[in-house]
């Protein structure tokens, strides 16, 4: 077969993480060839693939052109990353003037008003969210697709996957970063760390959180988020916490309030949760952590 990867507006992580599968990914590409590639073939123009790795979303209009192309001429795309299943971070770009009054005078490619997720313009067979996806996770989509089985589908959480236990009891104080001496087996929720993982798709077995870090929600909403009336992430993230806690939602509320660009980093432009997204973000109550 042949296979090509195909960078959008993508940083090169996602494709770090594909070549960090090392010694199994030669083997599993030995029998196939590279049609395309910016890290693993000297090519200068993409050509007809059997199967494309897309990593990125749309962000300007020459990238569009691109990757309908790329969608009418390959059998098989994946959408790889956070950036290309939901937009991704460069989807807070648009809340800059800034940054939306580029290309517009100069000889860049013009801007989109959004990024768009490579769904709007492109037929996906395979979605693999994260920023980026584990090594695993990429090689294991792509050998599916490669032998023609069923890829394995994380339908649960990040909480599902995490070795902490949350406990139901108050939050004394909110805070962006762990204190010292955080017992390891404590949930991030129980000591004031908005941790995202009650709402995100599970599958990189809790990384974060198992060192202390809170989970940001780089793998998107989960099944239940999706298969919700709302398709709100913020406010099944309000009804954890305030189960959790013990607060009542309007109490926790308040506090997400101030969190809701963290909680929506890297699914904005997701247009099945963006309009949601954006009615809490443009009502001028977006920002991070203090
Ligand atoms: S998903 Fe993350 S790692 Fe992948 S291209 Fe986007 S920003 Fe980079
Ligand atoms: S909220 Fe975070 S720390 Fe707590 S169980 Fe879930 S993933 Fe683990
Ligand atoms: S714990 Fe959350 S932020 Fe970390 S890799 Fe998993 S989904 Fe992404």
């Amino acid at each position: 077969m042949y296979i090509a990867t195909v960078d959008f507006c993508a940083c090169g992580g996602c494709l770090n993480s594909f070549l960090s599968v090392g010694e199994p990914l030669l083997s599993l590409l030995g029998e196939h060839t590279i049609s395309f590639s910016s890290l693993l073939a000297d090519r200068r123009n993409i050509s007809p693939s059997d199967v494309v790795i897309a990593t990125g979303g749309i962000r300007n209009l020459e990238e569009l052109d691109i990757a309908r192309e790329v969608s009418r001429t390959s059998r098989k795309v994946l959408a790889v990353g956070s950036c290309a299943v939901h937009g991704g971070i460069p989807g807070m770009a648009p809340l800059s003037e800034e940054v939306a009054s580029l290309g517009k005078d100069s000889e860049l490619p013009e801007l989109l008003e959004e990024v768009e997720p490579l769904d709007s313009c492109m037929n996906i067979d395979l979605y693999v969210p994260g920023c980026p996806p584990t090594p695993e996770v990429l090689f294991e989509a792509l050998k599916s697709v490669l032998e023609g089985y069923a890829p394995f589908h994380y339908d649960g959480t990040v909480c599902s996957e995490c070795i902490r236990r949350v406990e139901r009891k108050p939050v004394k104080s909110w805070s962006a970063h762990p204190g010292a001496g955080l017992p390891p087996e404590d949930c991030l929720l129980n000591h004031g760390l908005l941790c995202l993982g009650p709402i995100t798709r599970g599958g990189c077995f809790a990384v974060c959180p198992s060192r202390g870090s809170r989970c940001m929600g780089c793998r998107g909403p989960s099944d239940m988020v999706l298969s919700s009336q709302l398709h709100s992430m913020h406010s099944d993230m309000v009804k954890f916490v305030s189960l959790t806690t013990g607060i009542k939602e309007n109490k926790v509320e308040k506090v997400l309030g101030g969190m809701l660009k963290e909680v929506y980093l890297f699914t904005r432009c997701d247009p099945v949760i963006r309009s949601k997204a954006n009615e809490k973000l443009q009502d001028g109550r977006g920002g991070g952590p203090s």
